[in-house]
C-alpha cells in the first residue's frame, strides 16, 4: 500500500525518521513522501531521514519555534491559523499515488497531541484518500496532563480519520530504562510492524508478488468504519542447511537457506507465530475478542509460505475474535530468513489500557492539572474533544 506520511511533533517526527529508514533498510517501497511538522524548531532539526525540505514549522509568529510545551489546546489553534501553510507539505508531491495518508503523532504532549487531528481534518476535507492517524500513548507514569492529553487528542483523533493505529508506550517501556533509547526501540518496533503491513502486496526489487496477495483493498477494508486498531507480530528464525545435522553443506556454510521445505514444519511455524502474535504484546493491549475485523498477513521466503498453513491461522483468528470478517494473506521475502505473521485487529471495543487513561485523565481533570484556562471547561465523566 502507498502512503503519503506525515510525522506530527517531537514523536510523530521520530517514527517518521525511523519508517523511512525502515523503508530504505528493507528495499521497501511504500512512501510516496514524508513530511514532518513542529512548533519546535529544535526538534525538527534532529530529525535524519525526512529530507530538510520537508520539515515545516508552523506557529512561529506565536512561540517563534520554541514549541507550546504541553499544550495541546493552542497546538490545535496554531494549525489552524496555519492550515494553509500545513497543507503545503503536499504541494508537489504526486498525492494521487497514494492509497492512503498516514499521521504520526503522540498524543499525550502538545504539538502532535493539538495539531495531528487538525491537519488529519483538513486532509479529509481535500482528498478522496483514507486519513490513517498513528497515535502514541504515553505510558501511566508520565503524569496526569500526559493521560489527560492522550484520553482527549485520541478522542478527536478517531473523530476525525478513518481510523488510528494505537501504539502504547506504557505496554512496551522497561522500568530502569533510558528514555531515549526506550523511544528508538518502540520505534522499531511500531516500524517493524507498519512496514511489513504497507509493503506486503507492493512488487519488491525482486519483482516477487505474494500468491494470495494483500493489497491496499484488503488493508483499507479491514480499517473500514473506524475506530482504533492494535497490531501483533512475531517470528520465528529459519533453519539453515548449517543446521541440518545430516551432513555437511556448502550451501549451509554459506548461511543460505534449504531449498526442501518440510510442510509439517512449515504449517506449525505459521500456526504456533499466529498465536504469538496475537497472544503476545500487542501494540495497544486490548481484549482481542473486541475487535471487529482482522487481517492475517504471513511473511518470509515463498517456499515457507504454506497456505493451508495461512489459512488455518486466519480461521483462528476468527475464533479469537469471533468476527467473521478476518482477511489473510502471504507476503513473499525471498531474502528472509524468517517468518513472520502479522495480525491486524481493527475496531478493538475494550482496552484496558484506554479505560486507565480516560480514568486518570478525568481525575487530572478534577485536580485541575492545567496548562491552559480553557481546558477547565472539559466535562465531568465525559472527555470532550479537542474541537
Ligand atoms: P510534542 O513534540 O509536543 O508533540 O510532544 P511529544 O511528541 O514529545 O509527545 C510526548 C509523548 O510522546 C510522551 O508520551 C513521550 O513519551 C512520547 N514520545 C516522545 N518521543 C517519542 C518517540 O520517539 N517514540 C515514542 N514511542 N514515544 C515518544
Amino acid at each position: 500500500m502507498k502512503v503519503l506520511c506525515f510525522g506530527m511533533g517531537q514523536a510523530g517526527g521520530n517514527v517518521l525518521d525511523a519508517l523511512i529508514q525502515y523503508e530504505k533498510r528493507t528495499n521497501a517501497d511504500f512512501l510516496i513522501d514524508a513530511v514532518a511538522y513542529n512548533t519546535a524548531s529544535a526538534d525538527l532539526r534532529g530529525l535524519e531521514h525526512v529530507p530538510e525540505s520537508n520539515r515545516i514549522l508552523f506557529g512561529a509568529d506565536e512561540v517563534s519555534g520554541h514549541g507550546v510545551g504541553a499544550d495541546n489546546e493552542l497546538a490545535a489553534e496554531l494549525a489552524e491559523r496555519d492550515s494553509r501553510q500545513l497543507l503545503r507539505g503536499t504541494d508537489g508531491t504526486p498525492t494521487s499515488q497514494a492509497d492512503a495518508f498516514m499521521i504520526f503523532a503522540g498524543l499525550g504532549g502538545g504539538t502532535g497531541s493539538g495539531a495531528a487531528p487538525v491537519l488529519a481534518k483538513h486532509l479529509k476535507r481535500i482528498y478522496n484518500q483514507p486519513v490513517y492517524g498513528v497515535g502514541i500513548l504515553p505510558a501511566a507514569d508520565e503524569g496526569g496532563l500526559y493521560s489527560r492529553n492522550a484520553a482527549r487528542s485520541l478522542k478527536t483523533f478517531v473523530d476525525v480519520t478513518d481510523h488510528v493505529f494505537a501504539f502504547d508506550n506504557g505496554a512496551w517501556s522497561q522500568s530502569g530504562e533510558d528514555v531515549a533509547q526506550a523511544h528508538d526501540s518502540m520505534n522499531e518496533t511500531l516500524v517493524r510492524r507498519l512496514g511489513i503491513l504497507l509493503a506486503s502486496g507492493e512488487v519488491s526489487d525482486s519483482g516477487t508478488v505474494a500468491e494470495s496477495v494483500v493489497d491496499s483493498s484488503e488493508i483499507i477494508n479491514t480499517l473500514r468504519g473506524g475506530g482504533i486498531s492494535t497490531i501483533g507480530y512475531a517470528a520465528s528464525e529459519l533453519p539453515t542447511d548449517a543446521d541440518d545435522s545430516s551432513g555437511f553443506s556448502i550451501k549451509g556454510l554459506l548461511g543460505k537457506k534449504s531449498s526442501s521445505v518440510d510442510e509439517l514444519d512449515s504449517i506449525n511455524r505459521i500456526t504456533t507465530q499466529t498465536r504469538k502474535a496475537v497472544l503476545g504484546r500487542l501494540t495497544l493491549p486490548c481484549d482481542v475478542d473486541s475487535a471487529a475485523r482482522g487481517l492475517v498477513i504471513v511473511s518470509g521466503p515463498p517456499e515457507w509460505l504454506n497456505r493451508k498453513a495461512i489459512e488455518r491461522s486466519r480461521t483462528w483468528v476468527e475464533e479469537q475474535t469471533q468476527s467473521m470478517e478476518v482477511r489473510g494473506g502471504d507476503y513473499p521475502v525471498p531474502a528472509s530468513n524468517h517468518i513472520g505473521v502479522l495480525v491486524l485487529l481493527g475496531d478493538v471495543a475494550r482496552s484496558d489500557r484506554i479505560k486507565e487513561i480516560q480514568s486518570t485523565a478525568i481525575d487530572a481533570q478534577r485536580n485541575g492539572e492545567s496548562t491552559h484556562e480553557a481546558t477547565e471547561q472539559v466535562v465531568d465523566e465525559r472527555l470532550d474533544t479537542l474541537f
